[in-house]
């Protein structure tokens, strides 16, 4: 059981990786992440509209430190 991991996220068991994470949530983490990167002034309302992503699950990215949020604008971590 030493390769497997429960991702932070969803709960799923998943395959150990460099981040805390199932595949399904690094791809919601990525999608995020190439937005702010572009648009670091991006809302987290504009951010689930374009994504796709559930307010709710941008803002447990937010709250397990990968990305940083100021006046809701959502922005990567430095
Ligand atoms: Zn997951």
């Amino acid at each position: 059981m030493g390769n497997y991991q429960i991702c932070d996220f969803c709960g799923n068991l998943t395959e150990k990786n460099y981040i805390k994470m199932c595949a399904d949530c690094e791809e919601m983490y990525n999608k995020i992440r190439s937005i702010v990167e572009v648009h670091p002034d991006t809302i987290v309302l504009d951010l689930s509209n374009q994504t796709g992503i559930s307010v709710s699950r941008i803002l447990s990215f937010v709250r397990n430190g990968y990305f940083t949020m100021k006046e809701g604008n959502v922005e990567v971590r430095k």
